[in-house]
């Protein structure tokens, strides 16, 4: 395993992360059993920083993975979030300082521990951006100083919020997803100088973008404009001819940022685990990388709207259009 250096956390984070969605069955019903040896497996093969948050499976992700720690708490990083319970507004979402304080406590029951070393705002573009620069973000870093939680952050779909609230209060992490990846770079112009000179540590989630760039394909609620999914199936193609794994080909294209702290894949399977963790510090094949670049190429960066009209970058388009 590498690691890098989570900003001026000073964590000292793998750079290949542990996303905990998928043990929520966010993807597909999975064998809790499983989940939990893809945990522990993940650990033992030097994966330290693991993110989860109560919206995954309704709280079911947290309460699997507060399991499959019981006894390793001390070997890793644990990140999980506040703010998001459900999918829609407003029932989804309570950005409230009360929420916040109440929601930290029922975290650290559900995973077994008495803090966390970082704790974010989750999915601040379903927010009011005044309510979480002068309510939310406020309230979380009161549990920093209660020691509750070490570090707080910020996450995101659209960039331009979380430059924007990252340049008004000193968050400590910004966590964005399908942002640096084959499909989408967008994180390089807008995040990746702020970050690096205010000392923030960077998080990309969803290098598989959700999984559009596996063979298996993605969820029904998958929000990419079709066009895109459909490129993502023909770059898939072009691989299998090649006798090439498209997400190996993500997942060492999205490592080998050297900005980025952590890339956070889903895995719920050993197998994953496996096979992830061995691309670490492997480099991709240029010419398969270039021509599924060519095939991407026409909808690169192709933006869906996600939560507040306002809070979204500019040229987003309405999910799944
Ligand atoms: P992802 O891009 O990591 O894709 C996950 C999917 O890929 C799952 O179906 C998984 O089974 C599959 N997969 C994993 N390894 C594979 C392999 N080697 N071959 C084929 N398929 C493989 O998407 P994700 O899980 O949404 O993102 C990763 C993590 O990032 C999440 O679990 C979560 O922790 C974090 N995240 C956070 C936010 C947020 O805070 N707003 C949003 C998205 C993701």
């Amino acid at each position: 395993m590498l690691y890098r250096t989570l900003g001026r956390t000073g964590l000292e984070v793998s750079v290949l992360g542990y996303g905990a969605s998928p043990l929520g069955n966010e993807f597909s019903t999975i064998d809790p059993a499983e989940g939990r040896r893809a945990v522990r497996q993940a650990i033992d093969l030097g994966i330290n920083y693991f993110d989860v948050s109560p919206y995954y499976g309704r709280t079911l992700a947290e309460t699997r993975l507060g399991e499959a720690l019981e006894g390793r708490r001390t070997e890793v990083i644990l990140a999980t979030k506040a703010g998001r319970y459900g999918v829609n507004l407003p029932d989804g979402f309570d950005f409230s300082a009360e929420r916040i304080t109440r929601s930290v406590e029922e975290s650290l029951r559900r995973l077994r521990t008495d803090y966390f070393d970082v704790f974010q705002v989750h999915d601040i573009e379903f927010g009011d951006r005044n309510q979480i620069i002068e309510e939310t973000l406020p309230a979380m870093f009161r549990l920093k100083e209660q020691g509750k939680v070490r570090f707080v952050g910020i996450t995101a779909y659209p960039l331009q919020i979380l430059a924007q609230v990252a340049a008004t209060l000193p968050v400590d992490t910004i966590l964005s997803y399908c942002r640096y990846d084959l499909l989408d770079t967008g994180l390089e112009t807008t995040l990746l100088p702020l970050a690096k000179e205010r000392g923030i540590g960077l998080i990309n989630g969803s290098p598989l973008h959700m999984g559009a760039l596996t063979d298996k394909g993605v969820p029904a609620w998958h929000p990419a404009p079709r066009r895109v999914l459909a490129a993502c199936q023909e770059a898939a193609a072009f691989c299998r001819a090649r006798g090439a794994d498209i997400a190996d080909l993500a997942l060492q294209f999205a490592l080998a940022e050297p900005a980025v702290a952590t890339t956070l894949v889903g895995m719920s399977k050993v197998t994953h685990v496996e096979r992830n963790v061995r691309l670490v510090g492997t480099t991709a094949d240029p010419e398969l990388l270039a021509g599924v670049k060519d095939i991407l190429r026409p909808v690169m960066n192709a933006v869906w709207l996600e939560g507040r009209l306002e809070n979204n970058d500019p040229g987003a388009v309405p999910k799944q259009s």
